[in-house]
């Protein structure tokens, strides 16, 4: 995730035919009418695709339960180490790219989940000329990520929005993108942007969805595996932070997801400067 001031969480999404949403609806008589809550059906294969480790706090609190469940259910595929990022710690964090490779790898376990970590670099700018270089050229790099998702053979991938990448991080939009343009060339899986923002304030954290039209799920019931896949990125966020999020009234405990393709005009509330 960025850094700086905004964390985000999650996004999800499906059309009323699916399996997902039918589960869904039977689930969410008591809570208000646009409030979802998550329920994968038996069997789904889960994978969450971003840049950084940490990103995948974004989708932990809807996938949690059947990654929990389900020792094959899940697999998060993180391009780059996260090796340019801040440092929360306050002894610091020596080599923060290998550091945060060893959270990613107990945020993983903790979820039960497998990890496919890359090596792309970890940049801020020209994100997707600096990976297609590294890749050897960017119709191999999206090759790279066809191939990594056929090899999990998923039902459902959980990636960013390219319009806003959860913080405007442009690696995230970059891996937004590409997820897009890898996966729009086969027939499945089905693939679910994440709409959720996080905004630090101080040492809170509030979420909020970034397009008017997006689904908002209720993700109370797994908070806590989000609180746990916190912790384990120590590096990234200070112990405050943490208390911030096990404080968040249990009404303000929400994802928002859209289902790709997008809807035709999405109403964004929140926008990137480019
Ligand atoms: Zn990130």
């Amino acid at each position: 995730m960025q850094a700086k001031r905004v964390f985000l969480l999650v996004a999800l999404t499906a059309t009323l035919e699916t399996p997902l949403v039918a589960s869904i609806r039977v689930a969410v008589q008591a809570v208000p009418r646009r409030t979802r809550a998550v329920r994968h059906s038996v069997g789904q294969r889960l994978m969450w695709i971003g840049a950084h480790p940490d990103d995948e706090g974004l989708v932990v609190p809807i996938i949690a339960n059947e990654c929990a469940q389900n020792a094959s259910a899940c697999r998060f595929l993180v391009f780059t180490h996260g090796e340019r990022g801040d440092c929360a710690l306050v002894s610091g964090c020596g080599d923060l790219g290998s550091l945060r490779a060893t959270e990613m790898m107990k945020a993983a376990a903790l979820l039960n989940a497998d990890l496919v970590l890359w090596t792309f670099s970890d940049v801020g700018e020209n994100v997707d000329a600096t990976w297609s270089a590294e890749a050897g050229g960017h119709e191999k790099l999206i090759d790279q990520i066809s191939r990594a998702v056929a090899d999990f053979n998923p039902t459902i991938v959980y990636t960013f929005d390219p319009n806003h990448g959860s913080t405007c991080h442009p690696a995230h939009r970059a891996v937004g993108e590409l997820v897009l343009e890898a996966i729009s060339q086969e027939r499945s899986p089905d693939l679910i942007l994440i709409e959720t923002v996080a905004i630090f304030a101080g040492n809170g954290i509030e979420f909020s969805s970034a397009a008017k039209d997006a689904v908002e799920v209720d993700v109370s019931d797994q908070w806590d595996y989000l609180i746990r896949d916190v912790q384990a990125h120590t590096s990234q966020f200070t112990p405050q932070q943490v208390e911030s999020l096990r404080a968040t009234p249990i009404e303000k405990r929400r994802a928002f997801i859209f289902r790709s393709p997008l809807p035709l005009q999405p109403e964004y509330t929140f926008h990137c400067d480019q």
